[in-house]
Parts: structure tokens; C-alpha cells; sequence
């Protein structure tokens, strides 16, 4: 037999024994009142008499996350070690924090917060730019025993109203303005006073962060508007502080609304122990992040799960750096900010999403900044890790990365990709880093990562029990596609229901395979070996002619030719064969092409790729090629959904319909830009059920 790999055991002790394995992991953490044990399991009964099982981490203790985030280390000494580095090229600002300043700033504003009357269990709405204030918000709010909601600065009043009427917030913490890339800053005050006149629910206080960028016109302390800055001084002035409230394990520390590419936000509720716990884990174990002398640079938004996690709770947690980010991978002022601030900060992991990398391809094709500017004087030898997630990352870029690291980076530094959702808290797969996942087992600094395999979001991580499943929830073999599902209990980090929400937690997790399983949304499939691969959304999968396809692996296979930097694959309908895929991407040229339709060369240079990669039947029913056309959410997913709704209108001959766009959109701009590629296209080819099917010969 050969002998286990490290993390296949620390994988085996944690689904065999849950009991005994996060007991160990509980007592990293610091307690204000230990728990009874680590797991406990129950039944919970719905209105409608369902049944369904439930669990729940970390029964009996109590805990303040934000004291083990922060006082935690000012108490063993750490305290003049940087908590945060703030790097933000669109202001061309850069500030930094200590521990000892950050439990300062997070007392002080905890004290105001209570002075406005917010008490523990109450929620805080938090719609913030990325600027240092905004995790002080998180963070003042956990420390108070309250619950905090953030949600993405920008979105638009309705959606903001939204998950205002959801949470019912005391108060809303804000700023004057963001500021997105190279775009003239966005004024707050307009879309918070619109969500709250269009919330029937009104928060009592709206605090404000005035930015010099644009300022917040009159604030108005009739309407409850309080100057932040001003609370801030005059509380620090009188000494106002707050200390520690501590919570139990099972209450809330913050609600995150899904990223809704589809119907109604839910709110998932994140509990206070299991998420702490299994955070804390995560981060030494899969992202290599121990403690002082660790940077961690997650490029990514605080309004999104990773952002929560990996900007702010895990590396604090771990009493390490890190960096917080007010820019975009392009453009601010280019494609080498990424690779100046590894450089600048001495960064040891990075996270960022396949989108981004994507970007800086279309940007940089030949890497010459990571390669000839910071790579050759040395500047990237600090980064073990650069870690992917949000989407599925096509086997292109990260073997492209994973060369860049091998030559310019620590030695067996990694690209990672690690599958999760806002429901997971934290990596549900990945490829673990270090070794350190307790006592018991080979706690050496640096071991050798499993081999990563390019394509597969690595093996599960611990506590995520993953299968694949067929329609009727039966396991399937490995190696066949199918819907990816979870057993109960999920791992500490992940949700046990929604918020003040059982039945649709049921309903939209449990329901569909009788409560036996967790259902992901995801399909994709688990190999041989154990490696995981992310292929689409379920929704996403194609059809044609009984034969299912994700996405994925077509856009995988459209992005192995050497032109094209970037693809999107929906359905579209066909008289014939049900769906066909049909492709839009974009040409990785300075000068793109200006036509919708693509050039004969290219059409049958990928129709080739597809016939060898997955098999003529998965061949394209047409492409479509443009710059800045392929929608995204804000933390990087493609939003196949409309490019989807886009399609199947023009294959009706219905081209300027109102398309549905979620409020996590990006760019509006895409939608509109896809739009008129579409139209061209369809005129071109010419449209219709009928016709498009007859396009497909012609490709
Ligand atoms: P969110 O809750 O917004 O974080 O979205 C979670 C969804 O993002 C997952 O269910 C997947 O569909 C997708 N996702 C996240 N990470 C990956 C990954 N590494 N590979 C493929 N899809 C991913």
C-alpha cells in the first residue's frame, strides 16, 4: 500500500472522527467559554412538518471572534506587528495599521456604535469602498456581538433596498463615495437615501465615511446621518471604548446575500464558533498563512465571501498581514499592480479570481511585467501560493502561472485552484499548502503539496464531504459527470440554514435530493485519485441531442487556441438537436477585430479544438467574436445567463428585448456591447430557430 499523502490523512481523520479532529482545531482558537464539544446533531422540523437534518458546531462555548482577531495577538506581544496594509492606486493612497492601532480604531468605533444604539444580535448594514474603515466596520460591529451584513458599495438602491428590508438593519455604515478603476468616483448619497425611501424598513442611523474624492453633501442628523470621522474623534477624545462582547457559537457573526445571478438574494448566515474555527484552519493549512512575517493579498471585494474571509477574518485570525486593495487588476495604473504590490509587501499567498489573471493576459500577453520587471530582479520571491477561485479556471492559465512561478517565485510555489461559495465560508476543495492541521500530524512547515493537477479545483478539504450524484441522487462512478452534492454535516465555516429562513434553506439546498444531500448548483466531476473539477453551474449545462456538456470544458477547449484569451459558452436553441453550444470570445489582440462574425480560419481552427478535445458532437452552432462583451458579477463570474437570454431571443428573431441583469453585474456596459454583437451577427447569418440551425453547416 503506498503510503498516504499528509493531506489525504488530515482529509480521512476529519470525515471518520469530526468529533475529535475539530476539537483539536477548537483549541487554537481562544474561548470565553469552552464548548460542550464539536459536534452536535438534531433534527429540525419545518412549518410544514419536514424533517431534516441539522447540526450545529461548537455547542456550549462562547466566543468573541474579533478578540481572537485582534487582542488575542496585541496580548502575546504582537501588537506593533502590521494587521493592514491599505494599497489604493486610485486615490494614490497607501496606509498602514498595527494591531495595537486597529484594536484602537475597532474600540473606539464599537463605542460609538453603541452610543448609537447598536446592541448585540442587532445587524449592521455595510456598504463600503475598499478602504481601511470598512473592515474597522466588520470588525467594530463582530466585536459588539452584533451581526453585520455587508453588501457590495455600488449596487443599485433597489438591490440595496432589498437586502434591507431582508436584514432589517439598525444602522447602515457607509461612505461619501467609491471609486471604480479609472472611473470618476460614485457618490453614495444618492443611492443609500434612494434604498432607504424605497425600503419599507428604515435603518435609525446612517454613518458616513467622508472621503475627500466627493463628500456627502449636508449630512443630515434629522434623517439620522452621522459624520463618522467626527464620532470616531470625539469618542477617542473621551476615551469611549467598547469592549469584547462575546457570543455563542451557534449565533450569528454576519449575514452574506448569494451573488444572485438568478432570483431572489439569500442570505446565508455565517455562525460565530464553526466559522472562526474552520477558518483559522484553512488559512495555515491550505493557504500556507501562519502568522507574523505572512502577507496575505487577496485581490478581490469585500462585499463577496472571499473578500469577508481572506481579506480580513483569516489572515487576522492567524495574527498575519494584509493587504487590502482599492483597485482593479488593469488599469489602475496597469497590468503590473498585481506583481507590484507581491513585490512591495513581501506577499507570501495571493488570491485572486481566474477573471482577473484573464485580464492581465488580454493586457500583458507576453508577461512581460511579471517575468522582465519584477520577476527577473527577484521581486516575486516571497509568493508560495497563488490561489483561484470564483469560477473555473481553464488548464491555460494556470499552467501559464505555474511556469511564471516555477521561474520567479519561491521555490515549489503553487497555483491553486479552490472551489467555494458564499454557503462554504471557506475552500469546500483545494490543494493544502502546509501541513499544519494539528498535532497530530506532520506539522513541518513546508511538505509537499499534492501534485496539482491543471483544470481540477484540487481534493476536498476537510470536513466537506463532496460526491457526485446522478438526477435521482444515486453516486455516480468516478470519472462521470454529474451534479456535485455534499453530506451532512458540512464543514465549521459553512451555513447551517438562512438567515431567519429554514424553509428556503430547505427548499433551496435539500429539497431536491429528499434531504439526503446539500445541493451545490455545481456540476463537474471527481476523478480516480480524488481531484475535484468544477465544470459549470448545473443550470449551465448544454444539451444536444441527449448528451450533456458543461460549459466549462467547452470554453476550455476554445481557449487552448492560442488567439483567443477569453470565452463564454451558452445553449442555443436548435430545431434539430435540442441546444447547440454557441461560443462569444475574445481574441487575445491589441487591435481586436471589429466584426461579430468570426473570420473562416479561426471558426475552423476551434471547431477542430472541440472535435479533439470533446467530440464533434459538442461542435459550436456558432461564435461570436468582440472586445468587452462578456458580462461579468463583481467577484468575476461569467454571466452566461444573459449571454444565454441574448441567444435564445435572437434565435426568435427578437433582438432588443429587456434583459434581466442581476445587481451584481460589473459592467452594464457588456450587456449592451453583447447585445449589438448579437444583432450584427443574426443579421449576418441570419436568425431563427430554423435558420440557426442552418448556420451550423456553414461554420
Ligand atoms: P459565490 O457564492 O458567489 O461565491 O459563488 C459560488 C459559485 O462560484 C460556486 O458554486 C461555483 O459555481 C463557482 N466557483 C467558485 N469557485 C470555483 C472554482 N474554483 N471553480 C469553478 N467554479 C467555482
Amino acid at each position: 500500500m503506498p503510503v498516504k499523502h499528509l493531506q489525504d490523512r488530515v482529509y480521512e481523520a476529519s470525515i471518520t472522527d469530526p468529533e475529535s479532529f475539530w476539537t483539536k482545531q477548537a483549541e487554537q482558537i481562544h474561548w470565553h467559554k469552552k464548548p460542550t464539544n464539536a459536534l452536535s446533531k438534531s433534527k429540525k422540523v419545518l412549518k410544514n412538518g419536514v424533517t431534516h437534518d441539522h447540526w450545529s458546531w461548537f455547542p456550549g462555548g462562547e466566543i468573541s471572534t474579533t478578540y481572537n482577531c485582534i487582542n488575542r495577538h496585541v496580548e502575546q506581544g504582537n501588537g506593533d506587528k502590521v494587521a493592514i496594509y491599505w494599497d489604493s492606486p486610485v486615490t494614490g493612497s497607501k496606509e498602514k495599521y498595527t494591531y495595537n492601532q486597529l484594536l484602537q480604531e475597532v474600540e473606539a468605533l464599537a463605542g460609538v456604535l453603541r452610543e448609537e444604539g447598536v446592541q448585540k444580535g442587532d445587524v449592521v448594514l455595510i456598504y463600503m469602498p475598499m478602504i481601511p474603515s470598512a473592515l474597522f466596520a466588520m470588525l467594530a460591529v463582530a466585536h459588539l456581538g452584533a451581526v453585520h451584513a455587508v453588501v457590495f458599495g455600488g449596487f443599485s438602491p433597489a438591490a440595496l433596498a432589498q437586502r434591507m428590508e431582508a436584514s432589517r438593519p439598525r444602522a447602515v455604515m457607509t461612505a461619501s463615495c467609491g471609486i471604480e478603476g479609472t472611473k470618476d468616483p460614485l457618490g453614495y448619497k444618492e443611492l443609500i437615501e434612494e434604498a432607504i425611501h424605497k425600503s419599507s424598513f428604515k435603518p435609525d442611523k446612517t454613518i458616513i465615511w467622508q472621503r475627500e474624492q466627493m463628500r456627502w453633501g449636508p449630512v443630515e442628523r434629522e434623517n439620522g446621518q452621522r459624520d463618522w470621522q467626527r464620532l470616531v474623534k470625539s469618542a477617542k477624545n473621551r476615551g469611549l471604548k467598547a469592549g469584547v462582547v462575546p457570543v455563542k457559537s451557534e449565533d450569528g457573526l454576519y449575514i452574506i446575500y448569494t451573488s444572485g445571478t438568478t432570483g431572489l438574494p439569500k442570505g446565508v448566515l455565517r455562525t460565530a464558533g464553526g466559522h472562526a474555527v474552520g477558518l483559522n484552519l484553512s488559512m495555515k493549512y491550505l493557504f500556507g498563512i501562519h502568522g507574523p512575517g505572512d502577507v496575505m493579498f487577496t485581490a478581490s471585494d469585500i462585499g463577496w465571501v472571499v473578500g469577508h474571509s481572506f481579506i480580513m477574518y483569516a489572515p487576522l485570525l492567524a495574527g498575519a498581514t494584509t493587504v487590502l486593495f482599492e483597485g482593479k487588476p488593469i488599469g489602475t495604473p496597469d497590468a503590473r499592480t498585481f506583481w507590484r504590490i507581491v513585490e512591495e509587501y513581501k506577499v507570501t499567498s495571493m488570491f485572486t479570481a481566474p477573471t482577473a489573471l484573464r485580464a492581465i493576459r488580454r493586457e500583458d500577453g507576453d508577461n512581460h511585467y511579471f517575468e522582465n520587471v519584477y520577476g527577473e530582479r527577484g521581486g516575486l520571491r516571497t509568493l508560495r501560493g497563488l490561489f483561484l477561485a470564483g469560477e473555473r479556471s481553464e488548464p491555460s492559465i494556470v499552467q501559464m502561472y505555474q511556469k511564471l512561478l516555477t521561474r520567479h517565485c519561491a521555490g515549489g510555489a503553487v497555483v491553486v485552484d479552490n472551489w467555494w461559495s458564499s454557503e462554504s465560508g471557506s475552500p469546500i476543495s483545494g490543494i493544502a499548502l502546509s501541513a499544519a492541521a494539528g498535532e497530530d500530524f506532520d506539522s513541518s512547515y513546508r511538505h509537499r503539496p499534492l501534485a496539482i493537477k491543471a483544470g481540477s479545483a484540487g481534493k476536498a478539504m476537510p470536513g466537506f464531504d463532496v460526491r457526485i450524484v446522478d438526477d435521482e441522487g444515486n453516486e455516480v462512478e468516478r470519472g462521470n459527470m454529474g451534479n456535485i452534492v455534499m453530506g451532512m454535516p458540512l464543514a465549521p465555516t459553512a451555513f447551517t440554514t438562512l438567515w431567519e429562513d429554514d424553509e428556503r434553506f430547505y427548499k433551496g439546498y435539500l429539497k431536491r435530493f429528499d434531504g439526503k444531500w446539500i445541493d451545490t448548483g455545481d456540476a463537474g466531476v471527481i476523478d480516480e485519485d480524488g481531484y475535484v473539477s468544477i465544470m459549470s453551474r448545473a443550470d449551465d449545462v448544454i444539451n444536444v441531442a441527449a448528451h450533456r456538456f458543461s460549459t466549462g470544458a467547452i470554453e476550455q477547449a476554445i481557449t487552448t487556441h492560442p488567439d483567443i484569451a477569453e470565452a463564454a459558452v451558452v445553449g442555443i436553441p436548435d430545431q434539430l438537436k435540442g441546444h447547440l453550444p454557441f461560443a462569444f470570445v475574445t481574441l487575445s489582440l491589441r487591435q481586436h477585430p471589429n466584426p461579430a462574425v468570426a473570420d473562416e480560419t479561426l471558426v475552423k481552427e476551434v471547431q477542430k479544438l472541440i472535435r479533439e478535445q470533446i467530440g464533434a458532437i459538442a461542435s459550436l452552432g456558432g461564435i461570436i467574436q468582440g472586445k468587452g462583451m462578456i458580462p461579468k458579477t463583481r467577484s468575476g463570474k461569467t454571466l452566461r445567463r444573459v449571454l444565454r437570454e441574448l441567444v435564445e431571443n435572437a434565435a426568435h428573431g427578437e433582438f432588443d428585448n429587456d434583459i434581466t441583469v442581476p445587481s451584481t453585474i460589473e459592467d452594464r456596459d457588456a450587456v449592451e456591447v453583447a447585445k449589438a454583437k448579437v444583432k450584427e451577427y443574426f443579421r449576418v447569418k441570419g436568425h431563427g430557430l430554423h435558420k440557426a440551425t442552418e448556420a451550423r453547416p456553414k461554420l
